[in-house]
């Protein structure tokens, strides 16, 4: 499993790809980019190796805790390569 580190932004209409699908693929101009679901649709080239990988959200926790704080827990978002 491959957790996106990168920008969550769609490079072409800058929606927040905070907790949506994001996709890092190949455009059909040549660069590769972040996009949404849809502007992969309109722009990319597609799926798998060398044209493009989706990444979906998921909720992680993230326990923070010290012996003198135990119980400080963070709820965060990262996205997990989707495989196929
Ligand atoms: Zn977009």
């Amino acid at each position: 499993m491959t957790n996106w580190l990168g920008e969550k932004e769609c490079n072409f209409c800058h929606a927040d790809l905070s907790d949506e699908t994001l996709i890092d693929g190949r455009t059909c101009y040549g660069p590769w980019a972040v996009m949404c679901d849809l502007c992969h649709v309109v722009h990319g080239v597609g799926l798998g190796t060398g044209s493009g990988q989706r990444y979906e959200p998921q909720e992680v926790r993230i326990s923070k805790g010290t012996a003198l704080m135990p119980s400080a827990v963070t709820v965060r978002t990262i996205h997990t390569k989707v495989e196929g």
